[in-house]
């Protein structure tokens, strides 16, 4: 066995050193600190936290502290490896059991376990409900249970798990080991669902803020989209980030269309080969600057700290996807950046898929009214941030000033004449046109449906030619949320007049839109890279990101494992040439500085004599 591993008898550790001395961090964020100490102390918690927050680090300091084996059950076996792996760099004694093991592999583990010098044990939830596995477990020393992605023990989430609700057997057959849930998923619901169903003791509760600061949030209203994406990549060079499409076929275009430009983008759904799946995925996480062009099957535990953005180029299915699709970016607690980009004709396709799916009308009601929340949250005039969260029930924060509403205020209009003309062409049109059509009637276009139907007779026939043909349809879809609209789908998406529409027609009531939000807002510099990298240290940046890059091949592990960019950044910043400057550095902890510390020395005092 390694000898550098930490042998935590012998060191009795308190909190804060191993914080120190084993990850290289000098604070705890947030509830950390409580939530270990909780632990410790053998009481039962349950952690809620967003995606980044740092909970891993909750349930592995009790575990270096206390004697005995930390059980950690996770539903990703696919990540169990790579989380093993990143704290073995640290120096941590860990290891997993589930089915992709051979049998010998498998008893060694429990062997270790049996013998105690094990510190943390990742296992599936199928594997420790057997008999079996949970009698051997009972007769080892076990310091604590922490059941991670504890959502998924609710019925009515979206990752519900059957295994999950076996775990209440945790508490008779463990029952002097403390339990602690943790996960990111923020709904009251879940909470309770979560206490009741693993039946906790009396537990403890620790709920962060859902609010991610380093996030950035922009949405645009679709005119061109490539053109609108390769305008928001120029800012992201060399970063990796993640490109949501709603169809498998948009992916594979998508992925084609930006390696046809130079960018290294790999596609993923649930149509690709398992294998090829696999093989994307690994290079995402491996190399450097890997864009992922995927549909929602990707991205579930997708651990990687270091995701520079997350773009969708259509609606996701709603403001809580949205949350957690744009959680992925920015981990590490770095600047990140997310992009939206809608249109109205992922609108109808949403619209249509909540029709013709076999539920039941409840249901699709409340598809529906989250898909308007969704819409009414692209168009909105005051801060994204803050209706993001009172979507989670945080409803006492400020304006950000860090999402594009905030930053840039849109102009709004009075949009009652508009608004006005728009209905009584779709009067006119009885009812049943779609937009594209009763945009060019308005906009007195000849087409050959035009001539059909010989609708430039109609008294509305040209009246709204002031306007572009963008224009009208930001103002159709803000007027579609706004309720004042309906699509059809049952009827090739004709628009039709509402109850309310009636109220505006006759003048009763104004309306103030936003402008349209699709004009491109023309940058004259190129920004610079949300990293904040500048010119001149883009060499040195270079070279310790390469250096990275072979010591992570050496290893066999991902580039983040060895550092995250916020370690490298520092070491730009402080250029330390000693171990113990480097030891200084956030990230740097005593198992990496023996594993890598000479190599980044040598890169920085070369660069230094070159300057
Ligand atoms: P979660 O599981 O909540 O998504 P992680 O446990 O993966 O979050 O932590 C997210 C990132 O933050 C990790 O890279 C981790 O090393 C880092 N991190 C956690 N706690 C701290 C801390 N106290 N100081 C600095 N970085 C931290
Ligand atoms: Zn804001």
């Amino acid at each position: 066995m390694n000898n550098s591993h930490h042998d935590k008898k012998t060191l009795h550790q308190s909190p804060q050193n191993i914080l120190e001395n084993i990850y290289g961090y000098s604070e705890f964020r947030g509830n950390q600190l409580a939530i270990v100490e909780a632990a410790i102390s053998g009481r039962d918690c349950l952690v809620l936290m967003p995606t980044g927050g740092g909970k891993s680090i909750c349930y592995q300091i009790p575990a270096l502290v206390k004697p005995g084996t930390t059980i950690v059950i996770s539903p990703l076996i696919a990540l169990m490896q790579d989380q093993v792996s990143a704290l073995q760099q640290l120096g941590i004694n860990a290891s997993f059991l589930n089915s992709t093991q051979s049998n010998s592999e498998q008893s060694s583990v429990l062997e270790q376990v049996k013998m105690g010098t094990l510190d943390l044990l990742y296992i599936a939830p199928e594997r420790i409900n057997q008999p079996i596995t949970r009698q051997w477990l009972q007769n080892c020393e076990i310091s604590l249970i922490a059941i991670d992605e504890a959502h998924c023990v609710s019925q009515w989430g979206h990752d519900f798990r059957q295994d999950y609700l076996l775990l209440n057997q945790l508490k008779s057959d463990f029952p002097n080991v403390p339990r602690m849930a943790l996960t990111a998923t923020a709904t009251p619901r879940s909470q309770q669902d979560i206490v009741d169903n693993l039946e906790l003791n009396d537990p403890l509760k620790f709920i962060s803020s859902f609010d991610r600061p380093n996030i950035h949030y922009t949405v645009v209203a679709k005119t061109d989209a490539k053109k609108q994406l390769l305008r928001f990549l120029t800012g992201h060079r060399d970063e990796a980030g993640i490109i949501y499409c709603l169809s498998r076929k948009k992916v594979e275009s998508t992925a084609r269309w930006l390696n046809d430009r130079g960018l290294t983008a790999l596609p993923y759904h649930a149509g690709l080969d398992a294998k090829v799946r696999a093989e994307n995925q690994l290079r995402f996480l491996r190399e450097d600057a890997v864009i992922m062009v995927a549909t929602i099957a990707f991205g579930m535990g997708i651990d990687k700290p270091d995701v520079r953005f997350v773009a969708h180029l259509n609606l996701p299915k709603s403001l809580e996807s949205y949350y957690q699709e744009t959680g992925r970016a920015g981990r590490d607690g770095q600047p990140a950046e997310t992009f939206m980009i809608y249109g109205l004709d992922d609108v109808v396709q949403l619209s249509q898929f909540i029709d013709n799916s076999n539920a039941n009308i409840e249901y699709k009601l409340n598809e529906r009214s989250k898909l308007d929340a969704l819409l009414g949250w692209c168009e909105i005039i005051e801060c994204r941030r803050q209706p993001l969260l009172a979507y989670f029930g945080e409803e006492n924060h400020e304006p950000c000033n860090h999402c594009d509403t905030c930053q840039k205020p849109p102009k709004t209009w009075d949009a009652t004449q508009a608004a006005q003309k728009l209905l009584s062409c779709v009067y006119r049109l009885g009812q049943r046109f779609g937009l594209a059509h009763t945009i060019d009637v308005l906009r007195a276009k000849q087409t050959e449906k035009v001539d059909q139907f010989n609708h430039q007779k109609l008294s509305t026939y040209g009246i709204g030619a002031d306007l572009s043909q963008n224009q009208w349809r930001s103002i159709a879809r803000q007027l579609i949320v706004r309720g004042f609209l309906l699509v059809d789908a049952s009827r090739y998406n004709s628009l039709q007049l509402t109850s309310t529409s009636r109220s505006l027609l006759k003048g009763d009531l104004s309306l103030q839109l936003r402008e349209d939000v699709s004009e491109p807002r023309l940058k004259k510099e190129p920004r610079k890279h949300t990293n904040g990298v500048s010119a001149q240290d883009s060499a040195l940046w270079d070279a310790l990101r390469e250096c990275r890059k072979q010591l992570a091949d050496e290893h066999d592990v991902p580039p983040y494992m060895v550092f995250h960019d916020a370690t490298l950044m520092e070491m730009m910043e402080l250029h330390p040439q000693s171990e113990a400057e480097l030891l200084n550095i956030s990230g740097v902890g005593e198992s990496k500085l023996a594993k890598f510390g000479s190599a980044f020395i040598a890169v920085i005092s070369e660069h230094a004599e070159a300057v």
